[in-house]
């Protein structure tokens, strides 16, 4: 399966989402997030988005799956690969999360991280899915995750506005890892 998709920000970006084995993506480059520091607001349009309507209409993500998928952002006008992630979808076990996986390309740092995930019914049946945005003390429902030049995790909007620097960022997340494993 392969499917191009329209960003939903600014449309100059496509993804293509393949079911491929995860690990590969490891292998790639998260591309574009190799130079400058973040500045304190970025634009959303600098940003790669993780769409949980993406990931359902390619039915990376819904009910009961154990899925694994790699993400890839291509420039639409060269249809050069400007980044990829790797993905598991498990919304058997009790805590339906998704793990992301990519390498940081500035520091060629592996980051392997999960993220849950929620539903709300439909009127029609089924579920619209979100993420439960990983940053520390948020934990909001959010249908896009966004991961801006420099940084090292997706968060939803409002927690990069508002606590964006690298410093405070890996602070974050650290602390959020840390409670998961205890
Ligand atoms: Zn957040």
């Amino acid at each position: 399966m392969s499917v191009i998709l329209e960003n939903p920000v600014n449309g100059e970006q496509t993804a293509s989402c393949a079911a491929q084995a995860w690990l590969r993506a490891k292998e790639e480059n998260v591309g574009g997030y190799g130079s400058g520091r973040p500045r304190e607001k970025e634009p959303v349009e600098d940003c790669r988005v993780l769409s949980a309507g993406m990931l359902q209409r390619n039915k990376v993500l819904g009910e009961r799956l154990f899925n694994i998928a790699a993400l890839t952002w291509t420039n639409a006008a060269t249809g050069e690969n400007v980044s990829s992630i790797g993905c598991l979808v498990d919304t058997i076990g009790a805590v339906p999360l998704i793990r992301l996986s990519y390498e940081i390309t500035r520091t060629g740092e592996n980051v392997d991280y999960p993220v849950r995930l929620t539903t709300t019914p439909l009127p029609w049946g089924g579920f619209r899915w979100a993420f439960l945005c990983p940053g520390w003390n948020c934990g909001r429902a959010c249908r896009k995750l966004y991961l801006p030049p420099g940084g090292r995790y997706f968060a939803c909007r409002l927690c990069y506005r508002l606590t964006y620097t690298s410093t405070q960022e890996a602070h974050t997340f650290d602390r959020f890892l840390n409670r998961l494993t205890r």
